[in-house]
């Protein structure tokens, strides 16, 4: 069998679903493991068990796998008693490991390990595919097309706005005292 399994960091992903105890779910197609790097209260990644490297590969033979992973990514938002409606279910547009993995992440963005605009950007302007756009463009028979370096650079580059309120913090200390506040007042 031919596999992509790489080198390095980029890898990393591939070794952490090998481990059983680092599966909360499994199904016959597809686990869900932590996000080992939370950028928000709740951070889940939704994996194939089938060598697909990336959203770059997918076609309309995917299509049942895609329904799996969503499957998956609704079933561990109820495992975790939480809503639906306060998750981002989605892909980058810019994805860094292999294997193709799917985002279910809360929206609070409430977490030390989100340091950076690029962290924030990657969840928060259309460096995020959402999952039902992707699904929507398979479907009709068209490949995710890799973004240009240009477009890629001003996304990352945005107004850091708020994901909640009409809020634009000056940088990301500032972003994160803001998310903090919005959600300690739901608490
Ligand atoms: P991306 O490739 O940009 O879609 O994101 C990869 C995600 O994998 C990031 O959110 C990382 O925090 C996460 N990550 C990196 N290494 C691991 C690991 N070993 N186990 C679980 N998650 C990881
Ligand atoms: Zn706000």
């Amino acid at each position: 069998m031919t596999s992509s399994v790489g080198k390095g960091w980029t890898a990393s992903l591939l070794y952490t679903i090998k481990d059983p105890k680092n599966l909360i779910i499994s199904s016959e197609d597809a686990v869900v493991i932590h996000d080992k790097y939370p950028k928000a209260k709740h951070h889940y990644l939704v994996l194939p068990k089938a060598d697909i490297p990336d959203i770059f590969h997918l076609n309309q033979s995917h299509l049942p796998l895609l329904e799996e992973l969503f499957l998956l990514a609704q079933n561990v938002i109820e495992a975790k008693r939480c809503q639906l409606d306060d998750f981002k279910i989605g892909f980058h547009a810019q994805p860094s490991m292999q294997r193709l993995h799917l985002h279910v992440i809360s929206k609070d963005f409430v977490s030390d390990c989100l340091k950076t605009k690029k962290h924030w950007a990657s969840f928060n302007t259309k460096l995020f595919l959402y999952y039902q756009d992707a699904y929507a463009l398979i479907k009709a028979g068209d490949r995710i097309q890799r973004l240009n370096r240009e477009i890629v650079q001003q996304l990352y580059d945005s107004p850091l706005e708020c994901n909640q309120c009409k809020f634009v913090a000056k940088n990301i200390p500032d972003l994160k005292r803001h998310l903090l506040d919005h959600w300690t007042q739901k608490q």
